[in-house]
């Protein structure tokens, strides 16, 4: 039986290179009603990203009016560019009961920990096993050249650094184990009392229920 539930908000950090997309896309496998919070960059797009997919592709004036008008729940500058969850749809999707996972770094995290939503957040920071596996998954894209990949080691080294103020640190050795931890947070978190707002219907209905077996 489905209850009412309000909608949680699932705030996946990582260094890059923990393996933290793969384990945003199999969450939305396993549960395809989980919708991902779209953030908007000014960075450009890699080869492969498409405009509204992994992110709406902004100009730095669009981004930074968007911010004015308190389109941003959250935003931070990440290696120079400008990184933003838009609000209406992470607002659309709670109230209609779904939750919503964000890809955003520790900044946004804290940003929306202390935001009026602090009650739906459920936080997840991702470890790597080591540095050199992290390293190895950095350089393993082919993507970037050694300057950038010693600015994202950096980064990371940053990121890492913020881990405690998560409320849940898997440690990303096995991504099919990750995956399965993560899976177990979330239907923990659906469950919980305060999250179950169609509780009290239910229970009034079995009270009703013995009231007619006069027990
Ligand atoms: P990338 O450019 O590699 O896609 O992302 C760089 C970093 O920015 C990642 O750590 C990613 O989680 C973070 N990021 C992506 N979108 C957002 C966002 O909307 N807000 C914040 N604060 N960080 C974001």
């Amino acid at each position: 039986m489905e209850l009412k539930r309000r909608g949680i908000l699932i705030i996946l950090s990582s260094p890059s290179g923990a393996g933290k997309s793969t384990l945003a896309q199999r969450l939305m496998q396993w549960d395809p009603s989980i919708r991902f919070s779209v953030s908007a960059t000014t960075r450009p797009p890699r080869p492969g990203e498409e405009n509204g997919r992994e992110y709406y592709f902004k100009t730095r004036t669009e981004f930074e009016t968007m911010v004015q008008r308190g389109e941003m729940l959250e935003h931070a500058e990440v290696f120079g560019n400008l990184y933003g969850s838009p609000r209406a749809p992470v607002e659309a999707a709670i109230a209609a009961g779904h939750d919503v996972l964000f890809d955003i770094d520790w900044q946004g995290g804290q940003q929306i920990r202390n935001s009026a939503l602090a009650e739906d957040v459920v936080s997840i920071f991702v470890l790597p096993p080591s540095i050199g596996e992290l390293e190895r998954r950095l350089r393993a894209r082919g993507q970037d050249s050694d300057e950038v990949i010693r600015a994202r080691m950096q980064k990371s080294r940053d990121e890492i650094s913020h881990w405690a103020e998560y409320d849940y640190v898997l440690i990303n050795q096995d991504i099919d184990r990750a995956v399965e931890e993560t899976r177990a947070i979330v239907t923990a978190e659906r469950l919980k009392r305060s999250r179950q707002v169609g509780l009290v219907d239910l229970v009034r209905r079995l009270n009703a229920e013995f009231e007619e077996k006069k027990v």
